[in-house]
């Protein structure tokens, strides 16, 4: 399934949709009887868990009525998680490598996965413009990521028992103000929670439709190649990564694991390059999604 949340005209109130022959939205809002979770709210959705999985496979194979996915405006699927996105540094390789020269030479790749967040105000829509903050934020960066939804709670996950905590997957971009994270000390999270500089979307695919260890990961700026990778080179797996960030610390529902980016960003570009006004960046995931986001003028 893949579900998405979107708003059907101007000044309605954003709704989740079930996403029909890759072209049509079904409005939850809609369909009777009425859904045993809140329509209007995709978190809502993901916490009903089996009873919301029924209810919207018989949705799915009984409603006609659908929307054209042109005719509306998608939002990012969760547009305003409960908590920070949580997001994985130096999770590819080549990426760790490429950005090795602004490292001591005895820097070792970590033993463990090295997190940092994003503020949720930062999460932005899957084809809306990335603001663009000229007094202060001129080096915007891309940054092509799988991300991971979390269904089920849980707390102290073994990798074992990982992928049962998975509900789907979606496409992020961890859009970064390189500046800002140079001036900061080096630590990461004010260069990555601009508002509107965590793109989303444009579905959430359920887990059962993805084999998340093989999907290709893809960044172009103005149709040019940027980034080209597979998850199958991501160092920590998601299991991994799921159990390390649960211990002591409670996984919800809803809650966003952006699981890193491959070798190819701007600022290890020689000489580096950044996104201007007008540029416009497309973030893939084959099988998940593309995202289409301007750099506002
Ligand atoms: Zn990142």
């Amino acid at each position: 399934m893949r579900l998405v949340t979107f708003v059907p005209q101007i000044g309605a109130t954003p709704r989740v949709g079930l996403l029909r022959n890759g072209n049509r939205i079904i409005d939850l809002t809609d369909p009777q009887p009425r859904p045993p979770f809140d329509p209007a709210d995709m978190i809502a959705l993901i916490t009903a868990g089996d009873s919301a999985r029924t209810w919207l496979r018989d949705v799915a194979a009984k409603s006609r009525e659908s929307t054209p996915f042109d005719k509306v405006t998608l939002l990012a699927p969760i547009p305003r998680p409960r908590k920070n996105v949580f997001c994985v540094g130096w999770n590819y390789f080549e990426h760790f490598n490429e950005s090795a020269s602004k490292r001591p030479a005895d820097f070792k790749l970590p033993d463990h996965p090295v997190f940092f967040t994003k503020a949720p105000t930062s999460v932005n829509g899957p084809y809306a413009a990335i603001p663009y903050q000229s007094e202060y934020a001129q080096s915007l960066d891309w940054e092509v990521e799988l991300g991971v939804i979390i269904g089920r709670a849980g707390k102290n996950i073994s990798e074992a028992d990982a992928m049962k905590h998975v509900f789907g997957y979606t496409v992020v971009n961890d859009v970064t103000v390189r500046d800002i994270q140079i001036h900061h000390g080096g630590q990461w999270f004010r260069g990555k929670s601009l508002d509107g500089t965590c793109p989303m979307g444009p579905s959430i695919v359920t887990a059962d439709e993805v084999d998340a260890d093989n999907l290709r990961v893809v960044c172009r700026v103005n149709g040019v190649v940027k980034q080209d990778a597979n998850t199958q080179s991501l160092f920590f797996k998601i299991p991994r990564l799921i159990a390390e960030l649960s211990l002591g610390l409670t996984l919800e529902p809803g809650d966003i694991i952006s699981t890193g980016t491959p070798s190819g960003v701007g600022r290890h570009r020689n000489p580096p390059e950044f996104m201007s006004p007008g540029d416009v960046m497309e973030t893939e995931i084959v099988g998940l999604g593309l995202m289409r986001n301007a750099i506002a003028e």
